[in-house]
């Protein structure tokens, strides 16, 4: 299993409108947009796939649920670019405020998700 890379990931990808003549790559905004994710289930670890955002996390193993709003107490594995189907790199921009990434890019397709649209700094 690749480990999480947090903080460095790539930044050769920009938001720019004034790329998108020449690049084709998709991009989604927002939690509601999330791409689907893999966590660590909280009693036995096995791996739970929560296609959006909004669904429930239930363990395929063990009894344990949880409500969409546990996602940031459950250990994040890796999200699945939703185009290509990739694992993404992610990161977050805010760690001392968040415990969800803020932002994912797929390597191969170049899909990007951005947790908001715009942020300070
Ligand atoms: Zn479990
Ligand atoms: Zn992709």
């Amino acid at each position: 299993m690749a480990p999480l890379r947090r903080g460095d990931g790539p930044n050769k990808f920009r938001l720019s409108s004034v790329d998108t003549a020449t690049t084709t790559y998709e991009g989604d905004t927002g939690w509601a947009k999330r791409p689907p994710a893999t966590v660590a289930c909280g009693q036995c670890g096995s791996e739970i796939f929560q296609h959006s955002a909004r669904d429930d996390l239930d363990c395929p193993r063990c009894v344990a649920e949880y409500g969409p709003e546990e996602f940031g107490d459950l250990e994040l594995l890796h999200l699945t670019c939703p185009v290509c189907r990739s694992r993404m790199a992610q990161g977050q921009r805010h760690p001392e405020q968040f415990d969800i990434p803020e932002w994912a890019t797929c390597e191969r397709c170049r899909y990007h998700w951005e947790f908001e649209h715009s942020y300070d700094g």
